[in-house]
């Protein structure tokens, strides 16, 4: 069978070049006589890998060299109990900015560390939008402020940077990372789980700055302390080698691609498409406000929801799948990612059109 489109929120979609590289490699790594996933992480060959993949991360992004790049484990949601653990650094409270899901997941958590401040929540239009920075009640003793700039499940997106002055800026970068060019230096800490747009599922990369680390609260085990995965080259336990390996290659394809700025073209261009569309219909629907709609995330409905089922079956039969909404918001869903090619979403859309005609 030839490749489907996969719209899936994640694990989601690779770039195929990247899954053929690993298939032509998979037995015998560069002519060393095994797999990666065989190698030893101390080993020299392993080593030299997981080097390279943060080498290429660092350039890609511009990562300046006073910031850790950290390959870990326990995905995004462990690093919302790491963030306080590690970013308090002796003060009681920290503030939030609330655009849905997975903002409410880190907060949840946070209050198990300390005080939280939601300075500012967009519950009250049913996460729909991301409130501006003229709305947040900011505190100047925060010990850092946490916002997600991609909401994956609601497709709300923040295209810049908050400002908060002195107070370092954490940013839940799951869904967004590397889809456009971000100002490293901005952030405190920016973390993301792999499986979106890095790589496959068991690989969380912390980028830190590295003076906020080696601060951590009373009991915080071994594992979840920064400075103790920075000291040791993420080595301190056994890293997760075959998905740093698999992002390592997605990392130099995406350089070999012309980088991030390519990205954002290529990802303005593709989320246009659907948007474009959306606004010239009203048979579908787009629920997020103009200026926050993602460009990972594509969430729309249907203006008679029960022609779903059909319409999903439908764009099933063309080799488009994983369409279905997250059950919290309905509808429909089309996740984007950089390794979504632009025939993907152009197939997307003429199935829209089709649908819309043959039921509209
Ligand atoms: C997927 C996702 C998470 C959770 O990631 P896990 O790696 O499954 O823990 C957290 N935040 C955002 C924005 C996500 O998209």
């Amino acid at each position: 069978m030839e490749r489907i489109y996969n719209f899936s929120a994640g694990p989601a979609v690779l770039p195929r070049e990247v899954l053929e590289q690993a298939r032509d490699e998979l037995v015998n790594w560069q002519g060393c006589g095994m797999s990666v996933m065989e190698m030893s992480h101390r080993g020299k060959e392993y080593m030299a890998i997981q080097a390279q993949a943060e080498a290429d991360l660092r350039e890609l992004m511009g990562i300046p060299a006073n910031y850790k790049v950290l390959f870990l484990q326990g995905g995004a949601s462990s690093q919302f109990s790491m963030v306080p653990m590690n970013l308090l650094r002796g003060k009681t409270s920290a503030d939030y900015l609330n655009t849905g899901e997975w903002s409410k997941k880190a907060i949840k958590e946070a209050r198990k560390y300390g005080a939280v401040n939601v300075v500012a929540s967009s519950e009250d239009k049913n996460f729909s939008y991301a409130p501006a920075q003229s709305a947040w009640k900011l505190d100047p003793n925060a010990a850092y402020v946490h916002y997600t700039p991609n909401e994956t499940i609601g497709g709300v997106e923040i295209f810049w940077t908050p400002d908060t002055g002195a107070v370092p800026l954490v940013a839940d970068m799951s869904s967004c990372i590397l889809s456009r060019p971000m100002d490293v230096s901005r952030y405190g800490l920016i973390y993301a789980g792999a499986q979106k747009n890095i790589g496959p599922a068991g690989v969380t990369v912390v980028i830190v700055r590295e003076d906020l680390i080696g601060q951590t609260v009373a009991g915080t085990p071994t594992m979840f302390d920064y400075k103790v995965q920075a000291d040791a080259d993420s080595m301190y336990n056994t890293p997760p080698t075959y998905g740093i390996y698999i992002a390592g290659l997605v990392f130099k394809l995406l350089k070999a691609k012309g980088g991030l700025a390519e990205m954002e073209r290529v990802n303005v261009a593709k989320s246009s498409l659907l948007y474009d569309y959306l606004d010239a219909t009203d048979f579908y629907n787009s629920p997020v406000a103009m200026e926050n709609r993602s460009r990972m995330n594509v969430p729309f409905t249907l203006k008679d929801a029960a022609l779903d089922e059909e319409f999903l079956k439908g764009a099933k039969a063309r080799g488009l799948l994983q369409l279905k909404g997250h059950r919290s918001v309905g509808g429909m869903r089309a996740s984007i990612y950089n390794a979504m090619p632009v025939e993907g979403v152009q197939t997307l859309v003429d199935y829209m059109k089709e649908f819309e005609k043959s039921h509209g």
